[in-house]
């Protein structure tokens, strides 16, 4: 627990605390895919083994408007398949919207024609409402806060592959502005169409101690991940408003606050970085780190600390 980053007239009635606990293992993951069953040129099994191929611990199964059927057979799969689905649609507002839910207990009974029936179905039941490519859809900041999303793509790779509109770091301190819980998601929304093979572009890394649908998404829903093209966070540790970490070998390591606030260290002509630490300013409501590579490659934490 910590005293209270925020000054007194923001939000003082609410309590925070740090939110990495990173004592667990890492598990890899890639939660925005499709199949044969919707508009994926894979089967179920080749996707699986695809992502199993490249170590990836689990995958949530993406279609659109439709749940993979696992037959029962979960267990014999060589890895963790978390059920998952994309609606897409228009709020009452006409504003048009991709969305990812995930969760244990996702059933094709909440899918209703009506997309944001279908929304609130998967939030009641504790899904993780992960607002998709928000540049590509073309949505805004506003429109972004009307519903109850989680978070958002911060990164889509076929987004950026192919209209170069995958990154979506302005709306989330956009929303991070509004509320400084929201998590930050990166995915492949792999298709795997011969003119569409772009997959292993961006992913997430939970910390836990079980590679379980229970276990990942409980770190999911604390935001105990970060977002990656590539980059590591190996531990992220707090001291006295301090926070310190240890990742892969890096250029640029950056703390990022709310507007212009931030802080940073680089190596441009040194050694890369492997262990930073920095203050945490007592004045910012919501604190990120991101880090960079020698070829431009990032991964990003959550908030740092997370409001109750
Ligand atoms: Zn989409
Ligand atoms: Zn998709």
């Amino acid at each position: 627990m910590i005293s209270s980053p925020l000054s007194a007239n923001q939000v003082p009635e609410k309590k925070i605390r740090y939110r990495y606990e990173t004592s667990g293992r890492w598990y890899k993951g890639s939660i925005h895919l499709h199949t044969v069953s919707s508009d994926g040129h894979l089967a179920f099994d080749q996707v699986v083994q695809k992502y199993s191929s490249e170590k990836f611990d689990f995958i949530s199964v993406t279609d659109h408007w439709c749940l993979p059927d696992l037959n029962g057979n979960r267990e014999t799969l060589p890895l963790l398949v978390i059920n998952g689905v994309e609606l897409d649609g228009y709020d009452n507002l006409g504003t048009y919207y991709h969305v990812l839910a995930i969760g244990a207990s996702l059933k094709a009974s909440f899918l209703t024609r009506n997309f944001l029936k279908s929304l609130r179905n998967f939030y009641s039941q504790g899904a993780v409402l992960i607002w998709a490519h928000p540049h590509w859809t073309g949505n805004s900041i506003r429109e972004g806060m009307r519903h109850k999303f989680h978070g958002l793509e911060i990164y889509n790779h076929s987004s950026q592959c192919e209209n170069g509109s995958g990154y979506a770091l302005s709306h989330w301190d956009g929303m991070l502005n509004h509320n400084p819980d929201f998590l930050g998601f990166a995915t492949d929304d792999s298709h795997f169409q011969p003119d569409q093979p772009y997959w292993k572009g961006g992913w997430i890394m939970v910390n836990t101690t079980d590679c379980t649908q229970q276990k990942i998404l409980e770190g999911i829903h604390q935001g105990n991940f970060y977002a990656t093209q590539g980059p590591s966070f190996n531990s992220i540790e707090y001291g006295e408003n301090t926070v310190k970490v240890e990742t892969s070998p890096v250029t640029y390591v950056r703390l990022i606050g709310p507007r212009r606030k931030g802080q940073w260290i680089h190596a441009l002509d040194k050694k890369p970085v492997r262990q930073t630490e920095f203050e945490l300013p007592p004045d910012w409501h919501y604190a990120r780190l991101e880090i960079e590579d020698a070829v431009g490659k990032r991964a990003w934490t959550n908030p740092l600390w997370q409001y109750e």
